[in-house]
Order: structure tokens, then C-alpha cells, then sequence
């Protein structure tokens, strides 16, 4: 099978790319190259752009009836794809093939169908005393997406952009374009009309920054690191546009001395290691009652234990490779220095077995985490969750809001209401009380330096809105 894709999407078209240049994909589990795509150029960018831009008051002002049909339509070509969407995650980023069926590809196909529904019905003009209060589309939306949900990162801006009434310029991760490419089939195959979605695929540094400085986007919707969060906002607000930023993460999951201690420390040891760790609202601190610390370190020694590292193709894989050696290697020396200052090892870590090949990471559990080390505070991306002791639950949110990030977190109590009192004083965009599933309707963004706006459902709608009052 030949994955090799030569092309950018322009202008409602397959087109050739500016430059001769490419971009090599790897493999993580055999650390193979399996396809190249171009890189794209910011000539590429100003093409896109000029076609979205093109595009826009068309767009803007077709009915969204017809909007949500054309959505529909792509939900149909997409649900098409799943199996293949599946597979390509897996192979391109190494998420275990079952994880990616129902997480990488079943996901954006939720959060998709949500959109189809709300762009037929959009926020109704509001009256207030002599002002009809309007919603309009933003206009050109830039979006500049990471690897690690590299098709639900797509789909959560370029659904609600698209059902607002915005036109779009995609900029996908380096590391995983080529699921990005199956979402420009399935666009293709519904029909948009031209210019209205915009694929350049490159790196951050070149069609990146091209996307986030250029004077005709109105908008910059970015999901990644919090560092080029920092650099896109700075390069928008040179001609104040507006930015949706979701950045990292180093969520707390704080288990309550009266909580279902087995099923708590499980389910956390699974949300840490979910998608190896590279996932940003992973619950990658751990906070125990001291009373049932010794007995939660046991659990999770034993849960990470059950984690069997392997080919993400394999049924009996539950972790798959790191993206790339790169992050491989950022990865163990979180471990290392975690360690080195003062973490205690209970499962994994540097010498634990692993496949010959490939980008792995043993599945680790550190306790005695010093609450300031960098292992609690910095964002690892990895396999390895920091366990740290606390006396009560004063502490426990203290230790909690001890972070610059803010994005996600969990509160397990055999009492709803303590575990809601200490979900309230979390500051962070998100608390899952023991063990609630994941709402792709609800609102997902960061407090502090994990971002600005909201993702999903009408909280991520309104993202692309701007909003006129017409007195009359
Ligand atoms: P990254 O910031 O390195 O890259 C993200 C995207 O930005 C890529 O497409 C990259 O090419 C591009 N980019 C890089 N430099 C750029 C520049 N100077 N100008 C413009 N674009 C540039 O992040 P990553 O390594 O791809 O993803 C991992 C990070 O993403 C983690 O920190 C993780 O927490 C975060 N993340 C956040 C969320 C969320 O919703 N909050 C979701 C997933 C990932």
C-alpha cells in the first residue's frame, strides 16, 4: 500500500504544493518511514488563505439548513472511513488498534454528529430594550492542530467553525498528517463548495507561524503545547485576532480516604496511560489520602503491572509506542530526574523490559512525589504518573491548585457531595467525580496556562461567533 500523498487541498481541489519538499511520517512501533506528504510553504498558506477568504461570505451566508446538510454529508463519507481512520492512528501514532476504534475515530464522529445538529439551529437573535442582538460567523479561521487525537483535534474546531458559518485553513500536525488527509477525502466526497475548507499540511515554524500571521485570518483556533500557545497568541495579537488556545495539562486526581479505593486507583492509572500518556487532560498527579496511601500505591503498581506494551496492531496491547524518539527521550528524562529528585519507584521505569523496536516507555508509577519537583509540575506527555501523599482534603485541593496548568481532573469520595465541594475549588476547566464518563457536549478548555475559550457542544460554537447589536 502506497501512503505516500503529494497534494494539498485548495480551493475545493487536490493541488500540487508550491515546492518539491517532503515530509517524511514514521511508523513509532517499527520506526519506520511509511509515507511522505508535502510540506507546505507560506506561499501554500496565502493561496489557502485568499481561497478561504474567497469562500467566506458565501458561506457566511448560506442557510444553515443547507450548512448542516453539507455536515451531515461529511458525518456520512467520515463514518465511512472509521476502520481506515482507525488503522492510520495506529500506524502513525501508535494508539493500540482498539483504543483507536472507539476513541481516535469514534469520537470525532460524535462530536461531528453534535454539530451537524446545531448548525441547523443557530443561536437565535436576542432582544435587549431597543437592540436586536445578533450572532455572525468570525470570518477565516486558522486552525493549528497537534498529534496526539489528531483526528478529534481536527474535528473539534473545524466542525463548530464550519457550522457557525466559518471558512477554514487546516494546518495538522508534521507527525500525523495522514489522518488529516483521509478527513480531506471524506471532505471532498461532500462537497463543499470551494475555498470553504483548506488543507496545508508542514511544520509549525514554517506553515504554522504563516497560518497564525497572516493578515487575512481572523481567527487562530490552536490545540498543543502551551510554549506555541504563547508564540501564536503573540503573533495574533499583532492585528488583535482573536485566539482559542488549548494547551497541556497536569490534571490532579485526588482520592478522598472514604472512596472506592480499587476501582479509583484503576481508573486513574487508566486515564494516565491512556494514548501512552499523551493525552492532555491526563490525570497524571495522583493525590492519596494518606491513611490509604500504602494500599493505593500497591493498586497502582499492580494496574500498571496489567499495561502489556506492544504492536498497536497486536489485540493484547494496551500501550502502544511514543510518537517519536523525540519524545521518547523527553520522556525518560522526566523519569530520570523525577527520581533523582527524591520519586520512588513502584512499577516501570528506566530498566523495566521493553519490545526491541520501537519508541516505548515502560508504564511507571513514581510515589513520594515532591508536590514542587518538576515531575508534579511540569507536563511529561508519557506513560508515568506521579503519586503524592496528602493529610486531608484542605490539602488535597491546596496540592490540586499547585500547578500553572488547569485543564482537566477527578475527586473520588464515597460522599457526593465532599467530592463536589472539592471538585467546586479545583481551579480547572473540568472534574470527572468518581469516575463520570467523558460529555463531548460539555465545555473542555483550560483555566490558567492551559488555554483561553472552550471547545464542544455551544460552548465550542461560540468560540466563531462574533456578536452585533442593532439598536433600532
Ligand atoms: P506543539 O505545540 O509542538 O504543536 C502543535 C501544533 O503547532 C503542530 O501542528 C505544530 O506543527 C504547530 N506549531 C509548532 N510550532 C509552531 C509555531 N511556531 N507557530 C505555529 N504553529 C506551530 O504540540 P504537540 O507536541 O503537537 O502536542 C502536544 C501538546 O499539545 C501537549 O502539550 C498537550 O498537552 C497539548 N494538547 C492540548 C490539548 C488540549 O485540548 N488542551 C489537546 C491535545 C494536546
Amino acid at each position: 500500500m502506497d501512503l505516500a500523498r503529494t497534494d494539498l487541498y485548495l480551493d475545493g481541489h487536490w493541488v500540487t504544493a508550491s515546492s518539491r519538499k517532503t515530509l517524511e511520517v514514521h511508523n513509532p512501533t517499527t520506526e519506520e518511514v511509511v509515507a511522505t506528504v508535502p510540506a507546505g510553504s507560506a506561499a501554500d498558506v496565502d493561496r489557502a488563505v485568499a481561497a478561504a477568504r474567497a469562500a467566506f461570505d458565501g458561506w457566511a451566508a448560506t442557510a444553515p439548513a443547507d450548512r448542516a446538510a453539507r455536515l451531515d454529508r461529511l458525518h456520512a463519507a467520515l463514518t465511512a472511513r472509521a476502520d481506515e481512520i482507525a488503522r492510520t492512528v495506529a500506524l502513525e501514532l501508535g494508539t493500540p488498534l482498539k483504543v483507536a476504534t472507539r476513541v481516535q475515530a469514534g469520537l470525532p464522529l460524535t462530536v461531528l454528529r453534535g454539530y451537524v445538529d446545531l448548525a441547523g439551529h443557530p443561536p437565535a437573535p436576542e432582544t435587549v430594550g431597543n437592540s436586536l442582538v445578533v450572532r455572525e460567523p468570525v470570518g477565516v479561521v486558522g486552525a493549528i492542530t497537534p498529534w496526539n487525537y489528531p483526528l478529534h483535534q481536527v474535528v473539534a474546531k473545524l466542525a463548530p467553525a464550519l457550522a457557525a458559518g466559518c471558512t477554514v485553513v487546516l494546518k495538522p500536525s508534521e507527525l500525523t498528517p495522514l489522518t488529516a488527509y483521509l478527513l480531506f477525502d471524506a471532505i471532498d466526497e461532500a462537497g463543499f463548495p470551494p475555498g470553504v475548507v483548506n488543507l496545508v499540511p508542514g511544520t509549525g515554524p514554517v506553515v504554522g507561524e504563516a497560518v497564525a500571521a497572516h493578515p487575512d485570518v481572523d481567527m487562530v483556533s490552536f490545540t498543543g503545547s502551551t510554549a506555541t500557545g504563547r508564540r501564536i497568541a503573540h503573533l495574533a495579537a499583532d492585528r488583535i485576532a482573536r485566539v482559542a488556545l488549548e494547551l497541556g495539562g497536569k490534571s490532579a486526581n485526588v482520592i478522598l480516604d472514604d472512596a472506592d479505593l480499587a476501582t479509583a486507583v484503576k481508573v486513574g492509572v487508566g486515564n494516565a496511560f491512556l494514548n501512552s500518556g499523551q493525552t492532555c487532560t491526563a490525570w497524571t498527579r495522583m493525590l492519596v489520602h494518606r491513611d490509604r496511601y500504602d494500599e493505593a500505591l500497591a493498586l497502582a503498581a499492580k494496574a500498571a503491572a496489567g499495561y502489556r506494551l506492544g504492536d498497536p496492531f497486536d489485540p493484547a496491547t494496551r500501550l502502544g509506542p511514543l510518537v517519536s524518539a523525540a519524545q521518547r527521550e523527553r520522556v525518560r528524562d522526566h523519569v530520570a530526574r523525577g527520581l533523582a529528585d527524591g520519586g520512588r519507584l513502584v512499577a516501570g521505569g528506566p530498566d523495566a523490559p521493553l519490545p526491541e523496536r520501537g519508541w516505548f516507555v515502560a508504564p511507571t508509577v513514581i510515589a513520594d512525589v515532591d508536590p514542587d519537583s518538576a515531575l508534579a509540575q511540569e507536563e511529561v506527555f508519557g506513560p508515568v504518573l506521579a503519586v503524592i501523599p496528602v493529610d486531608d482534603d484542605e490539602h488535597a485541593v491546596a496540592v490540586a491548585n499547585n500547578s500553572r496548568y488547569g485543564l482537566a481532573g477527578a475527586v473520588w469520595s464515597g460522599d457526593e457531595e465532599r467530592a463536589l465541594a472539592v471538585a467546586r475549588r479545583m481551579r480547572t476547566g473540568a472534574v470527572d467525580v468518581n469516575g463520570a464518563p467523558f460529555n463531548p457536549l460539555a465545555p473542555f478548555g483550560g483555566y490558567k496556562q492551559s488555554g483561553l475559550g472552550r471547545e464542544l457542544g455551544t460552548y465550542g460554537l461560540e468560540e466563531f461567533l462574533q456578536t452585533k447589536a442593532i439598536q433600532r
